[in-house]
């Protein structure tokens, strides 16, 4: 038997605090376009920024909404299987000081970087549907 309830433990308290921070932080509010024509240097430049900013915002909330799902799931994955958790989702490797960083992780380093490497994410098309 290779539990180790102290550490384990230890990630569950990490584990809900960040989830506590996550939903402290509520819905990030996605700017509304702000034209301020003294800050930037014209129409285009203040459209592309307007476009940039909200851009970041929905990154953001995508971030905090898949940091909360994989939250979530390593807290499902602590109840159901202690015994496993802790291991790369990939490889079984234990993935080791990653976990003290970022309790929710499901790779390994190495796995994480072959997962990286490949495609960048899907599509970005879907930022806004408006026509
Ligand atoms: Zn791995």
């Amino acid at each position: 038997m290779n539990s180790r309830p102290a550490t384990l433990e230890r990630l569950r308290k990490r584990l809900l605090e960040l989830r506590a921070e996550i939903l402290s932080e509520g819905d990030v509010a996605i700017e509304p376009a702000r034209t301020d024509p003294t800050a930037v240097g014209g129409e285009d430049e203040a459209q592309a920024l307007a476009e940039m900013n909200q851009v970041i915002a929905s990154k953001r909330n995508r971030e905090r909404t898949t940091a909360l799902a994989r939250v979530q799931a390593a807290l499902k994955r602590l109840d159901e299987a202690p015994g496993d958790f802790g291991l790369c989702g990939e490889c079984g490797d234990p993935i080791g000081k990653r976990l003290e960083v970022m309790p929710y992780v499901e790779l390994c380093v190495e796995c994480q970087h072959a997962r990286d490497g490949s495609p960048k994410g899907p599509g970005r098309r879907h930022l806004r549907d408006f026509r």
